[in-house]
Parts: structure tokens; C-alpha cells; sequence
């Protein structure tokens, strides 16, 4: 007998209700009790999904107010000093730790693994105590007990919590702190072992990222130690293969090892040699990072064989928890329903697993109707001409060369850009958007809900076009942008122009804390049926006589923060989308636009986890940027943005890349992050961004100047740009102002300085 059950599932409701509630306490409008009250109704809800569903198990622990590591923090007394809470941390004090407090900034925040999801980074220091702190896990259990459900508690596993931890001083090595540390989870575990507690789940993702020596020998030490609580382990690796730490995973004293089977399916054998008679196999074969059917049929054949072999020796579960995906398709009346019919969210993961399990238990004709309908819409999905234009497939087999490279090299396109557009010295310039005022965002709003014509709209939008160019002529800005007003977000309004692209009405995933995202889904061949962004941008350079600088979203972005296909390669859909840009950039240039930025902020986020998978990455990456951006004669200047990442490691790709200009955000660090470019030799124009523009704060003028003379020890200064960190459309018009302003001055500072002439 199979058994099933899920990693986690997402923890924000089916209607973000966790996150109203969150917010609706930080402004003091709720108390904790109803607060708690929702949270509890949360975990009620979605072990009542798994128990009904007949999971054998319900997941606890995998509930946060904010953040899983962040809970660890407060269960293992270890909250920063800098704060000086107690060890036993109150739920105001937990959310003073994410969002900060009058008197410490916020813990620092970092994607986990490769999803959009945020974690707080752990602060360690060589003398860091820990202790069993908070009593929520337990709490948890109780009441999923309580209320008659067989709990199985999750914990992220000591190395994971270390690994993702930060050295706030660089005095030690925060592995060093594994022994003090494991005694904490020993007696977590017989706490839970105590309640009764047959089997705990422990992640450890770290398993599917290249580890050094210590850290991979460290793990038996620490399962040693930790199997002694006589509770059963269930050892958890997601997000990829083992590869080199399979054999490590494998032989750890624990009952039961989960592996991701979908994106360390080849390995499966492996691990199947490896797996002591003992052990139990958890599989993760349902896609938990994708919002697709799967082919359960296609399961069953595959696990049929073990399962003879195994029997309750094997769990079937998705692949990691389904945090990462939305709730359910229960609110989706808007999709299409034959789309519709091949999506499945968290709670149709979990039904999905539900009819493998009586498949393998029952047998296979009991849910031969349910499989056959799995069948007929995968097959029908396969089969559809709205995911196939053949057109789209005959585009790209004919790419060749001359698509992914301009026609001259940088030095000879910047001789003719810099004869065309005669800019000054150190060039001013912005990132795109401008303040996001409630005026746009109500007119956006009532136009979509058709309270408005869409001739009123353009009128609206073409007024706070007009309204930020002349704010800009003002300020004295030499390259001008048209300020985004039309734009809810950079993905989904290129998306919704896009054929292939689809949009949920609730497909909400968590990205941190009481953030929730709604990525669009790309389900087929992707493709511009008409012009998106050529009416705006040439309206706006009719009002100026300054360059316009036309404001796109790259291929790699709109391929990263959106739900992508599981029927072809990411490179595939990449360079699909890099063609539909690549319309709309040659449709820029023929309507006038000189210079055209392709936004591609999630470049490096795209990195696979093991380094051994950067440079196939890496060559499509660019090479779809490439695609995208070479339609256009020399003259033409093609501008790129990328913010918020370490740029160091993949400087050859962004070279690579090709833009006539790169804006990056630099300030937070002081410019340090210019440095590689420099002894890179970047050869290409930058602009390093000189302000902040997460804060309302104004820089000075020669805040600011010292930053760009900072910019020129490393950087050629006839290379160099100014503009801020990155797009605007959060702050105020107040302070955008006077930032932009000083931001002018500071650049003039600089000519003078440098002995130019403008
Ligand atoms: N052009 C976008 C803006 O200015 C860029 C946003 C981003 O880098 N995330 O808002
Ligand atoms: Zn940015």
C-alpha cells in the first residue's frame, strides 16, 4: 500500500486572506487574537484538503506568519542580538524581525532556491546561542491532533538553516555552530516524539545545490546525532537532482528519503540501487513548480514495477511543497475552459495525488475514468492549435547568425550613436517609470472595469505622458522616458499583448511576508499580433525634442516571472518571446525611436542551481536578448537594465549581452558592485545607478557626485551614464523631483570636473 502525502501547501488562503489579516493587524485595525484565528482557520482548511483527499499524513509546520525560516529563528532562539529580544520572541517581536522597528532596520531578505519567494536571512555570529524557543510548531501539532488529523511536523534541517544563514561577521564559519545547534533539534524532536509524533519531515534542498567537503561529510554527523530522538525522519531534497550528494543523502540514518522526480528524474535508478531495504521512498512526481495536469497514467507506469517492490515502502508526493504554487482553480471563471481544463493548483495537485494513490492501492481500473479524463485534456493540450502556430516554429528554425548579432561591432555603433545624438557628457537619464500616482492607477482601474472608453483612457494616459516629459524638460534630463503610466506591472502588460499568454484572476503565490504575486501563464507559442507599445512611446517623443527612450520588458524577464510550458525548453520559449520583442523593437526604431531599453532584471535570477548548468543558461539567455535586440541599425542604441543581483559571476554573459548600455543598481553597495565590471573590462556604456529608490529620502547633489567620482576610477568616464538605481513608479512626485534634480546637478558637477564640454 502506497502512501501519500504533500510537502506543504501554500499557507496565504484560497483568498489571500492571510494576507488582509496581516495587514489589517500591522494597522492596528485587528487584534492577535483574530489574527491567530485566521491563521488557525488556514491550517484547518488545508488539513481538512489533505484528509479528506485521503493523504495518509497531514503536513504541520509548513504554516508561517511570514516566513518558514523566519519561524525557525523564533523555534530556535535565535533571533538577532542587534534587536535584543528575548530567547522566547513574541508574534509582535517575530514581525518586528521582517519589517523592522523604529530603532533596527528589517532582517535582510533573499530568494529561496530558484523561486520567487523570499526567506530572512538567519544572522549569525561566532557566539549565536541557541535554544528551544517558541512553542508554535508544537502548538500546531496539538491542534492539528486535536482535531483528529495524523500530523506529520516538517522542520527545515540543520544544515539548510546554516547553509542559508549569514556570517554577520566573517570570523568564523557557521558551520562551526552545527553542534550547538543539533542538541536544539534533538530535543524539538522528542518534544514532538512526546505528542505523539510518528514521522517528521526534514528539508534539506541544500542537497540539490553544490556543496563543499565539509558541508556534505557534515550532514552524517549531524543525522547521527539527530536519529537518536527515535522519531522517524523523512529526509526531504527538492528543486533538482543529488547528483554528487545522492550517495550522502542515501546513506544517512534516517527512515525515509524524498527525491524530486521530476527534476532529478534521471537519477530515480540511481537512487533506487542506493536505497537501503529499510528505507522508505518518498517520490515527488507530481510537478510541485509548475501549474500543469500531470500525466498520471504516464506515473503509474513508471511506479508501477516499485511499488510491487516497495509497497507501503513508497510515498508518492509532488515534488516539493506547493507553496510555490497558486491555492486552486475554484475562483477561475474568467480562463478559458479548455485552458482550464489542463491547469491544476495546489488543491489539484493534491486530488491528483489522491487518485495515483488509490491507482497503485485499489487498483488502476477503480480510477480509470479519472485517468481518462487526465488523458483526454493532455492529449487534447498536446494536440491544440491555440499552443501551436506553426509559423511561430517555422521563425525560429530559420534563425540563423545574423539574428543574435548586430550588424557592427560596440565600437563602430557607438562612433555613429554618439554622431547621432550628440548627449553630453555622463548622459542623464531614468529607468523607466515614474510615480504610480492613485490618478493612473484609479484610471487604469475603471477602464478595465469599462467605466471609462478607452478613448478617455488614452486621453488620461497621454495627459501624465505629457505631465512627466514636461517634469523631465524641466529637471533638464538629456535622454527621456515616457514614465510607464500605462503599466500595471512589466510582465503582465507585455503579456496580455502576447499570444500565448494567459492571466488568472486569483492565481496569487507568496513572495514574501503579506506579498503576493499572480504570474501569467504561458501555455503556447508565443507571438506579437500587433504593435504594444508604439502609440505611447511615439506620442510621448512628439512632445520633445530630446531623445525618447522607448521602455520594453526582456525575454528572459517575461519568461522568468511567468508559469512556463512543460512541453518544451525554456530556451524555446526564451526565444520565442525574444522574437515577438524583437517585432517591437524594429516597429520602434521605424516609428523614430532611437533609443529603445529592453528591461531584463530577472537575468541573473535564471541561473540554474549547480554551476555545472550556468553556461547552457547563460548562451540562451543572452542569446534570446541578442535575438531581441538586433533587428536595428547601428544608430540605433539598445539599452539594458538589471537590478538587485551580484553581477560578478556572469559578467562574460552580460557582456555577452551586447547592449549598447547597461543601468544597473549600484548605490546600496556604494558602487562596489561596479568593480567587476571594471576588472572585467566591461567594454560596453554603463550607468551605475547613483540613488536609491526604495526610500523617499532625497540624496544630495554631493552625495551623489562622490558616488559617479567613485564610478570613474573603475569605469571609463566617457562611458558613463547617471541615472537612479532603478524605475520610480513607487515613490512620490515630491521627492522624485528633488532627487532628479540633484541627480542633474551632480552630473554637471562631473563635466566640469572632467573638463568636458557639453
Ligand atoms: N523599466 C522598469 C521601471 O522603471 C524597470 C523595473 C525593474 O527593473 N524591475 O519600473
Ligand atoms: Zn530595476
Amino acid at each position: 500500500m502506497a502512501l501519500a502525502h504533500v510537502l506543504g501547501v501554500p499557507r496565504i488562503g484560497p483568498n489571500r486572506e492571510l494576507k488582509f489579516a496581516q495587514e489589517s493587524f500591522w494597522r492596528g485595525e485587528i487584534d492577535e487574537a483574530s489574527l491567530k484565528a485566521v491563521a488557525s482557520g488556514i491550517r484547518q482548511a488545508n488539513w481538512q484538503r489533505q484528509h479528506a483527499a485521503g493523504l495518509d499524513f497531514v503536513t504541520v509546520g509548513d504554516f508561517a506568519f511570514y516566513d518558514q525560516m523566519l519561524n525557525h529563528i523564533a523555534l530556535l532562539g535565535c533571533a538577532p542580538a542587534r534587536f535584543g529580544f528575548g530567547d522566547k520572541i513574541s508574534l509582535s517581536e517575530y514581525f518586528q524581525l521582517a519589517r523592522g522597528n523604529a530603532a533596527c532596520h528589517a532582517m535582510e531578505m533573499t530568494k529561496w532556491f530558484d523561486t520567487n519567494y523570499h526567506y530572512l536571512v538567519p544572522e549569525l555570529k561566532h557566539d549565536t546561542q541557541f535554544s528551544l524557543s517558541t512553542e508554535w510548531l508544537f502548538e500546531e501539532v496539538a491542534e492539528a491532533q486535536t482535531a483528529g488529523f495524523n500530523a506529520k511536523p516538517v522542520l527545515i534541517g540543520p544544515l539548510t538553516f546554516l547553509y542559508l544563514a549569514k556570517e554577520k561577521i566573517a570570523d568564523f564559519n557557521r558551520l562551526d555552530l552545527l553542534d550547538r545547534l543539533l542538541p536544539v533539534y534533538g530535543k524539538i524532536l522528542a518534544r514532538l516524539k512526546a505528542q505523539g509524533v510518528e514521522w517528521v519531515q526534514i528539508d534539506e534542498p541544500i542537497l540539490a545545490l553544490d556543496l563543499s567537503a565539509d558541508w556534505r561529510t557534515a550532514f552524517e554527523r549531524a543525522y547521527h546525532q539527530l536519529n537518536a530522538s527515535g522519531v522517524k525522519l523523512m529526509l526531504a531534497s527538492y528543486f533538482g537532482p543529488l547528483r554528487e550528494n545522492l550517495l550522502v543523502a542515501m546513506k544517512l540514518p534516517v527512515a525515509g528519503v524524498h527525491v524530486d522526480c521530476v527534476r532529478g528524474g534521471d537519477e530515480l535508478a540511481h537512487v533506487i540501487d542506493w536505497l537501503p531495504i529499510t528505507k522508505v521512498l518518498s517520490a515527488g512526481v507530481i510537478n510541485g513548480r509548475n501549474i500543469w495536469k500531470t500525466d498520471l497514467a504516464a506515473v503509474y507506469e513508471r511506479f508501477e514495477g516499485l511499488h510491487q517492490r516497495l509497497g507501503d515502502r513508497l510515498w508518492l508526493a509532488p515534488s516539493c511543497s506547493l507553496l510555490h504554487v497558486p491555492v486552486g482553480l475554484v475562483g477561475e471563471t474568467r480562463i478559458d475552459p479548455e485552458l482550464k481544463n489542463w491547469l491544476a493548483f495546489a488543491d489539484e495537485k493534491i486530488v491528483a495525488l489522491a487518485i495515483l494513490k488509490t491507482a497503485f492501492n485499489v487498483g488502476r481500473q477503480v480510477v480509470a475514468a479519472e485517468l481518462a479524463d487526465y488523458e483526454r485534456a493532455l492529449a487534447a493540450r498536446r494536440a491544440s492549435r491555440r499552443v501551436h502556430d506553426a509559423a511561430v516554429g517555422e521563425r525560429l528554425a530559420a534563425l540563423t547568425a545574423t539574428h543574435d548579432t548586430r550588424n557592427q561591432p560596440f565600437t563602430v555603433r557607438q562612433a555613429a550613436q554618439r554622431g547621432r545624438f550628440r548627449l553630453p557628457p555622463f548622459p542623464t537619464t531614468t529607468i523607466g517609470s515614474f510615480p504610480q500616482t492613485t490618478e493612473i492607477r484609479s484610471a487604469r482601474a475603471r477602464f478595465k472595469k469599462g467605466e471609462i472608453s478607452e478613448a478617455e483612457y488614452t486621453v488620461a494616459m497621454q495627459r501624465e505622458i505629457q505631465y512627466a516629459v514636461e517634469k523631465q524638460e524641466t529637471l533638464g534630463l538629456d535622454v527621456l522616458v515616457h514614465g510607464e503610466a500605462e503599466r500595471n506591472d512589466m510582465v503582465e502588460y507585455f503579456g496580455e499583448q502576447l499570444q500565448g499568454y494567459a492571466f488568472s484572476q486569483n492565481g496569487w503565490v507568496q513572495s514574501y511576508g503579506s506579498r503576493c504575486v499572480k504570474p501569467p501563464i504561458i501555455y503556447g507559442d508565443v507571438s506579437r499580433p500587433q504593435p504594444m507599445t508604439v502609440g505611447w512611446t511615439r506620442y510621448a517623443q512628439s512632445l520633445t525634442g530630446k531623445p525618447m527612450k522607448g521602455m520594453l520588458t526582456g525575454p528572459v524577464t517575461m519568461l522568468q516571472w511567468s508559469f512556463v510550458r512543460d512541453d518544451q525548453s525554456r530556451a524555446t520559449t526564451a526565444l520565442q518571446i525574444a522574437l515577438a520583442i524583437r517585432d517591437e523593437v524594429v516597429d520602434l526604431e521605424a516609428a523614430g525611436i532611437g533609443i529603445i531599453q529592453i528591461d531584463e532584471p530577472a537575468y541573473r535570477e535564471g541561473l540554474p542551481l549547480r554551476k555545472t548548468d550556468w553556461p547552457a543558461y547563460l548562451d540562451w539567455a543572452s542569446r534570446a536578448f541578442r535575438i531581441s535586440a538586433s533587428g536595428v541599425a547601428d544608430t540605433t542604441q539598445i539599452h539594458t537594465h538589471m537590478c538587485y543581483s551580484e553581477f560578478n559571476d556572469i559578467l562574460p554573459a552580460i557582456a555577452a549581452m551586447d547592449a549598447d548600455v547597461i543601468t544597473i543598481e549600484t548605490s546600496r553597495s556604494d558602487m562596489e558592485l561596479l568593480h567587476g565590471f571594471g576588472e572585467f573590462n566591461y567594454p560596453n556604456e554603463i550607468g551605475p545607478g547613483v540613488y536609491d529608490i526604495h526610500s523617499p529620502r532625497v540624496p544630495s547633489e554631493p552625495e551623489m557626485t562622490r558616488l559617479l567620482e567613485k564610478a570613474t576610477q573603475v569605469i571609463a568616464p566617457e562611458n558613463l551614464w547617471v541615472n537612479p538605481d532603478c524605475g520610480l513608479k513607487t515613490r512620490g512626485w515630491s521627492e522624485t523631483e528633488a532627487a532628479l534634480s540633484n541627480m542633474v546637478a551632480a552630473a554637471q558637477a562631473l563635466r566640469q570636473k572632467h573638463e568636458f564640454t557639453a
